[in-house]
Formats: C-alpha cells, sequence, structure tokens
C-alpha cells in the first residue's frame, strides 16, 4: 500500500470527509501507515438536506467501522448560500466550486485547530470530478487564515486508491451519489470551454477530470 509522509510526522490528523465512497480508501490508508484520523463532516453544500443526512449516515457508518472518531459538524445550507452567491450560475468546476472548498476547508482548519490536531487533510481532492489544484488552494488558504494548521496537500488519486476506492464500494454496497453536492450540481451542465457544438462534453473534458 501507499507509503505516506504526513507534515510534521503527524501521527493523528483531522480528516474533512466530504462523503463515504471519498472517505474509504483514503481513511484505510492512513490507518495502514500508523495516522489516525478524526473524520470532520463538514458539508453544507449539499442540497436537498434528505440527501445530505444520507450521506452523512453513509459517511458515519464507514467511520464507525474503522472505529473511527466521527465529528458531526454544523449544516447551515443557508449561510453556505450566502458564501457563495453570485456564483450561482457558474459551471462546475469553476469560481463557485473553488469558494465551496475554501468554506469547508476553512472550517476544517478551525476543528482542527480547536482539536490541537494541526495538521488537517480532505478527501475532496480523491474525486475525479473536482479540480485537485482548487481542492489545494483552499487547503492552503485555510492554513494561512488559522494559525498552527497544515493542509496536507496528498494527492490521493495516486498509489492504487482510485482502485481501491471503487473496491470498498462495491464490497460494502456504500451509497454513490450521481452528482457532486449542491442544487446547481443536481443537472451537469457541461463546460462550455470544453463542450462540442451539440453541447456535449468533449474527451479533453473527461481527461481533465483525471488531474
Ligand atoms: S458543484 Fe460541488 S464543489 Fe461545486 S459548488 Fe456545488 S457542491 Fe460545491
Amino acid at each position: 500500500m501507499l507509503e505516506l509522509q504526513p507534515p510534521h510526522a503527524a501521527r493523528r490528523i483531522a480528516l474533512h470527509a466530504c462523503c463515504a465512497p471519498c472517505t474509504t480508501a483514503i481513511a484505510e490508508c492512513l490507518l495502514h501507515n500508523g495516522i489516525r484520523p478524526t473524520i470532520f463532516f463538514f458539508n453544507p453544500n449539499i442540497h436537498p438536506e434528505q440527501e445530505y443526512r444520507l450521506r452523512k449516515r453513509e459517511c458515519k457508518h464507514y467511520a464507525e467501522r474503522l472505529g473511527l472518531d466521527f465529528v458531526d459538524a454544523d449544516y447551515d445550507h443557508q449561510a453556505w448560500r450566502a458564501a457563495i452567491a453570485g456564483l450561482e450560475e457558474q459551471p462546475e468546476r469553476r469560481a463557485r466550486c473553488l469558494r465551496c472548498f475554501e468554506v469547508r476547508l476553512l472550517g476544517t482548519a478551525q476543528f482542527a485547530a480547536k482539536q490541537g490536531l494541526g495538521v488537517f487533510a480532505t478527501t475532496l481532492a480523491a474525486s475525479r470530478w473536482k479540480r485537485i489544484e482548487q481542492v489545494q488552494q483552499a487547503g492552503l488558504l485555510a492554513q494561512q487564515q488559522v494559525a498552527g494548521t497544515t493542509f496536507w496537500a496528498q494527492n490521493w488519486r495516486k498509489g492504487g486508491l482510485q482502485a481501491r476506492r471503487e473496491q470498498l464500494i462495491e464490497e460494502l454496497g456504500i451509497y454513490n451519489q450521481n452528482y457532486c453536492g449542491c442544487e446547481f450540481s443536481q443537472h451537469p451542465q457541461p463546460n462550455p470551454d470544453k463542450a462540442d457544438k451539440q453541447g456535449r462534453p468533449t474527451s479533453e473534458w473527461h481527461q481533465s477530470k483525471t488531474d
């Protein structure tokens, strides 16, 4: 399995979890490396609330299965809407998503500082549907905003974790959502910069999801 080298050789970290599928292989790999994550579920972006509760329940079950602490953070979707105000019409993987990551990772950094964990990471970068550079940018901003924290900018798509993720989802029958999370992603639109004349995503767009 992938050998990890966390910042400051941390043995305990705060792990922001966006959902159970993205948490599976990462949490397992951390434990295999002797690193104990506290699972921090902070996702006020998810809509509707019923979907939020479903994703949270799945993530909590998985954390319990591994014997990990699971922290259920606030769900204030109206506050999230206020944070992304003016960016509602943005396509996925653009400014709205960066702001969404900033909100969630700032909350995670604040939680890490409060718990004295110091190092924090996120499962957001595990998803091929998200731009890894946006996740890393948001993590580094949160690190700057919260004294005493370090963002662990690990690329969780490497080292066989993608394949292990799929295997665990299948084996454990974990609910795997078909949209990112907010109301604006429930009917995904192709990125206009990467769509053909009929509006279909091009192969380049699909390729970009592997970055
Ligand atoms: S599409 Fe996903 S990352 Fe982007 S704003 Fe919506 S929930 Fe957040």
